[in-house]
């Protein structure tokens, strides 16, 4: 966790990361459309931050985005929480991590925190919306605006969730009762001046990236598009966890062109070394990414 003092400026905003745990994931399993040859081949800048010593593994981290901007407190995404019961995934089930002493060291309380965007309603970052106290769950950033999509709080109301509602209803169920949920419509949009949310479906149907602008520099969170750095070079490698992974490459393509196009320091949801970098094109226009 050498990475988490790290702190990014990007205009007038500083951006830090708070890790809540990392973990390796076969890479094969990970990827459906894996190449053993192309993962080899990158091996040099892979291990050991983003995949295991033999090569079997890909390393990946589950974290927070902390932005101080403008007098504000913001987070983006907030992991998988700690105590909630997830009998479909062991590396979610039950975790009892330091995240809020994590969170402290990098100068943050919970009640400091203004708004905590959240790029899909996935198990891995809403977790800390919420935390038990007294046998209920109950925002953990209690003077926050949560701000997500509405086509993923939809999702919850069809069948195909059935076996994640209780993520809902542990995690973003209880903010939404306590009047604190902002939704964004599919075509996302301004939120804030400076903070925008960008459609980039595929992983799920309303999936966001965020976009922070602060003196002409901008910040883009782009959330679960991309689950590992080899995905720069293998952009059509979506993970077994989209539900589309058709139009997950589309819109992966898609933000890598924007990435690189306007110079956007990039905030990855998942890379577990250096989570930070820029997208740049290379003489043949392959995407090439550079850790910073
Ligand atoms: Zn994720």
């Amino acid at each position: 966790m050498s990475t988490q003092s790290t702190i990014y400026r990007v205009g007038d905003a500083s951006i830090t990361r708070v890790t809540e745990q990392t973990f390796g994931i076969d890479a094969a399993r990970l990827f459906p459309d894996f190449d053993p040859s192309a993962w080899r081949a990158h091996a040099s800048w892979l291990v050991p931050d983003h995949a295991g010593p033999s090569l079997a593994s890909a390393q990946l981290s589950v974290h927070t985005w902390v932005i101080r901007w403008d007098d504000r407190v913001i987070l983006v995404d907030t992991g998988c929480g700690n105590g909630k019961d997830r009998p479909f995934g062991a590396i979610f089930h039950q975790l009892d991590t330091p995240y809020l002493e994590r969170l402290a060291a990098a100068g943050v309380q919970p009640e400091d925190v203004d708004l905590v965007l959240i790029t899909h309603l996935h198990v891995d970052h809403v977790g800390w919306n919420t935390r038990l106290v007294d046998g209920k769950w109950v925002p953990t950033f209690p003077n926050a605006r949560y701000v997500f999509a509405a086509a993923e709080r939809a999702y919850y109301e069809t069948p195909a969730a059935a076996n994640r509602m209780m993520v809902f209803e542990d995690s973003v169920l209880p903010v939404i009762e306590a009047g604190l949920a902002d939704e964004i419509g599919d075509e996302g949009g301004v939120y804030l001046p400076g903070i925008r949310f960008i459609p980039t479906p595929g992983h799920c149907a309303g999936h966001m990236s965020i976009e922070l602008s602060s003196g002409g520099e901008r910040a883009l969170f782009w959330g679960d598009v991309v689950h590992h750095p080899i995905q720069v070079t293998q952009p059509d490698w979506s993970s077994s966890f989209c539900a589309d992974r058709t139009q997950a490459s589309v819109s992966r393509r898609r933000i890598f062109d924007y990435a690189a196009d306007h110079g956007a320091r990039v905030f990855t949801s998942h890379f577990a070394g250096t989570s930070a970098g820029r997208i740049r094109r290379n003489t043949d226009g392959a995407f090439v990414w550079q850790f910073a």
